[in-house]
């Protein structure tokens, strides 16, 4: 059967703009519509693993895996939720940048690292939430990527912060992964009432088309409460306006982005996931 396994990863160079955040909700609410999702944190702060419910744990992360240490199935990590994995972070892989730099294959590292997995055709996808910064984790994690989704805030010199991360898609593009696609960009924190929210937004719109989702995912406290709980506030509070903007954000990302329904890798939802009502098709 093909191999339709999507890899996405979740980038952009700025720190605090929702990277994090939408790969915990993402992933979590793909989950629930039985999409069997592989979170791999590639910053070294690990926000997306505790995010997840999981702790930081010595020698489970890539790092070992792409030192050659560890076969990648070794560090793959239930969560407690169905259909939903980690490859979790941890201090060591702040040392990736200076330690493999000098590596002759590190642009293809982290490619290679998960071609097991995405050939296995294990997961539906496969999402890499990336560290802010234009390093070498980073480029790596584009050059092993189909395609890139751009989180941003909707503030002043937002054309400024996408115009740089695009142009490093584009170099990639001409180099070491010319399959490389831009997948969307998606406002995260929204104050749709701002003024400047929405020229900002019709900016972006204008210049990329329909690469800007249409899901404003707004700002909301329940969101920003979630992480210290360990728990995606998709899970934690599937009413609050911030689950719900998720929702239909993944609803949005899935009819954009359709895989094979990979086969359920674990049994039946667990009481800790409540149980999702249909969303409306798109
Ligand atoms: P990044 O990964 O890009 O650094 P995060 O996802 O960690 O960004 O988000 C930065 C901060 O903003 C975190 O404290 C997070 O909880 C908060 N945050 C993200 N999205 C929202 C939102 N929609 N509403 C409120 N707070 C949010
Ligand atoms: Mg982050």
């Amino acid at each position: 059967m093909a191999k339709t396994t999507k890899v996405i990863a979740i980038a952009n160079q700025k720190g605090g703009v929702g990277k994090t955040t939408t790969v915990v909700n993402l992933a979590a609410a793909l989950s629930a519509r039985r999409r069997a999702v592989l979170v791999v944190d590639l910053d070294p702060q690990a926000h997306a693993t505790l995010g997840l419910g999981l702790e930081k744990q010595p020698g489970v992360s890539l790092y070992p895996v792409l030192a050659g240490a560890k076969p990648i199935a070794d560090v793959i990590q239930p969560t407690k939720w169905p259909n939903l994995n980690v490859i979790p972070s941890e201090v060591d892989l702040a040392g990736a940048e200076l330690e493999f730099g000098a590596r002759e294959d590190r642009l293809s590292m982290i490619r290679d690292a998960l071609a097991p997995v995405k050939e296995s055709g294990a997961f539906d996808y496969i999402v890499l939430d990336c560290p802010p910064s234009l390093g070498l984790v980073m480029t790596s994690a584009l050059a092993a990527t189909d395609s890139v989704l751009i989180p941003t805030q909707a503030e002043y010199l937002a054309m400024d912060g996408l115009a740089l991360i695009t142009s490093s898609i584009d170099k990639l593009r001409t180099g070491v992964n010319p399959s490389l696609e831009l997948n969307g960009i998606v406002f995260t924190m929204v104050n749709s009432v701002a003024k400047l929210t929405q020229d900002v937004i019709g900016e972006v719109r204008e210049h990329f088309g329909d690469k800007v989702y249409e899901t404003l995912i707004p700002r909301n406290v329940r969101v920003s409460e979630a992480p210290s709980m360990g728990v995606p506030v998709v899970f934690l509070d599937p009413r609050s306006k911030g689950a719900e903007a998720y929702r239909a954000f993944a609803w949005e990302f899935m009819a954009k982005n359709p895989t094979r329904l990979a086969p359920a890798l674990q049994p039946a939802a667990p009481a800790a996931a409540p149980a999702e009502p249909a969303p409306a098709a798109p």
